[in-house]
């Protein structure tokens, strides 16, 4: 990696090796850096998905208080993720590894939840890699996925009018982390299961994914891996938009009420910047919107949540109903700020 790359942003980096390595593309590749997955063409109908994404011991995850079957399970939970966001159906998986110790005692726990969440979303393990590392442990995983080509929901798409919606409670999985940071996890974990869950254990939208692009309704999606502020930042980006969103839209669990006046913390820097929410984020045309939330209440029995709108110009917007403040990108950036 060129030198000057170590005081960038993490968006900045990754838009440097996009302009080193973006062009000229192969004609297989409908979709390159910038997206969830990469897109590549299959056949006349169909694409390949792929993404790849790695968790570092310290920085993604702590087994002071991550069980390692869990953190099985999240490893491919949060790869996962990235083909339900594109309305993919998960096929393939690569799983590689380095650590420092030749019989690490959390592998055989760690491969058995990794293994359950691949056998549950019907995802077969095809190889990898193992070497030693000389600190910490890191693991990337690489998915395959599927799509129909003219289904797949990309960043790019959202516009003017369109109503922004998310699949589900945001901020529980920062809260969890909060609560395990804590240690208050430990004295009463059944008062906050949801949120450590939400922390310890997400679970990818792979079937609600495929629902909203088979729909044909949505225009934009991604999953919220970095935080609303900066997920929802990517999709104006790429769409040439911008979005307002409202406080009181936001779907709260009543769990993150009690955490936060527990840890006496702001609800809204755990939903906007915490990220690893693992929800869907997407936008639809208010015409649409009735017909999306009753397809998705008859397929999956659940409700879906509008926290705002897109606008003209570009930024994200959050508005309490009186004043509005930008708040793009505010989430999670690897070499920018750190995860509160
Ligand atoms: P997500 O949070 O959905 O996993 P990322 O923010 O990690 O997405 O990545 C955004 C885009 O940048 C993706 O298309 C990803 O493949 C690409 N990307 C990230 N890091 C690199 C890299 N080192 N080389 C090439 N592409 C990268
Ligand atoms: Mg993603």
């Amino acid at each position: 990696m060129p030198k000057d790359c170590t005081r960038k942003s993490e968006r900045e980096i990754i838009e440097h090796i996009k302009n080193l390595f973006g062009f000229p593309a192969d004609k297989q590749v409908i979709k390159g850096i910038g997206d969830d997955c990469a897109v590549l063409r299959k056949d006349n109908k169909n694409c390949f998905l792929v993404t790849a994404d790695t968790l570092v011991e310290g920085v993604h995850f702590d087994l002071a208080w991550h069980a390692p079957f869990l953190l099985g399970r999240k490893t491919g939970a949060i790869n996962l993720s990235d083909i339900a966001a594109m309305g993919g159906q998960p096929r393939f998986a690569l799983l590689s590894m380095a650590f420092p110790d030749s019989a690490p005692a959390w592998l055989d726990e760690f491969l058995a939840g990794f293994a359950e969440i691949l056998q549950q979303y019907d995802t077969h393990l095809v190889g990898g890699d193992t070497v030693k590392s000389s600190h910490d442990l890191s693991i990337t995983v690489t998915i395959i996925g599927e799509a129909a080509e003219d289904r797949i929901c990309y960043r790019t798409g959202a516009v003017k009018d369109d109503l922004v919606f998310v699949s589900g409670f945001l901020g529980d999985a920062a809260a969890g982390l909060a609560l395990c940071r804590s240690g208050l996890s430990r004295e009463n974990s059944g008062q906050w299961q949801q949120l450590l869950n939400a922390h310890l254990d997400p679970e990818p939208q792979v079937i609600l994914g495929k629902v909203l692009a088979e729909s044909g309704l949505v225009h934009a999606m991604m999953d919220i891996s970095d935080g609303l502020a900066t997920d929802l930042a990517h999709i104006c980006a790429e769409s040439g938009t911008g979005a307002e969103i409202f406080k009181a839209d936001f779907p709260v669990s009543a769990q993150l009420n009690s955490a936060a006046q527990k840890l006496k913390t702001a609800l809204s820097g755990w939903i906007l910047k915490g990220g690893e929410d693992y929800q869907l984020l997407f936008s639809v045309s208010p015409d649409d919107e009735r017909r999306l939330r009753n397809l998705v209440l008859k397929k999956t029995g659940r409700e879906i949540f509008c926290i705002g709108k897109i606008i003209t110009g570009q930024g994200v917007y959050l508005s309490d109903g009186f004043n509005r403040e930008e708040v793009s990108y505010q989430g999670y950036d690897h070499f920018c700020n750190i995860k509160s």
